[in-house]
C-alpha cells in the first residue's frame, strides 16, 4: 500500500502489480483494520485480504481525549516518513523551491 493520491489508499496487486480496488474494510480496533481488495487487471482478477495498522504517532493528536495514544515514532521512522511524503508529491515544497531558484 502506498500513500494516497487525491484521497484514499492506493495498493498494488501482490500477484501482478496492477492497481487494486479496496472493496471493503472493517475496523477491528482503533489501530487495526482488515482490508479486502480486488485486482483491476481482468487477466488476474485476484482478490486478497490484508491489514492496515497505525503503529506510531508522527505528531500528537489535538483532541482532548484521543481513543488511543500511540508512541512517538523513532527518529529514523520520522525521517523516512518525511522522505516518503516528498516522493509522493509532484509539487516542490517551499524549501525545494528556494533551493531550485538559488
Ligand atoms: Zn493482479
Amino acid at each position: 500500500m502506498t500513500a494516497p493520491t487525491g484521497g484514499g489508499y492506493r495498493a498494488n496487486c501482490p500477484a501482478c502489480g496492477s492497481a487494486m480496488r479496496i472493496r471493503g474494510s472493517k475496523d477491528q480496533t482503533p489501530t487495526f483494520k482488515t482490508m479486502y481488495g480486488q485486482c483491476s487487471n481482468v487477466a488476474c482478477s485476484g482478490s486478497f485480504t490484508g491489514s492496515l495498522t497505525w503503529d506510531y504517532a508522527l505528531s500528537p493528536s489535538g483532541v482532548d481525549s484521543p481513543r488511543v495514544v500511540l508512541p512517538v515514532a523513532p527518529a529514523m521512522q520520522r525521517m523516512q516518513a518525511l522522505q516518503d511524503s516528498r516522493k509522493q508529491s509532484n509539487q516542490l515544497d517551499l524549501l525545494d523551491a528556494q533551493e531550485a531558484t538559488a
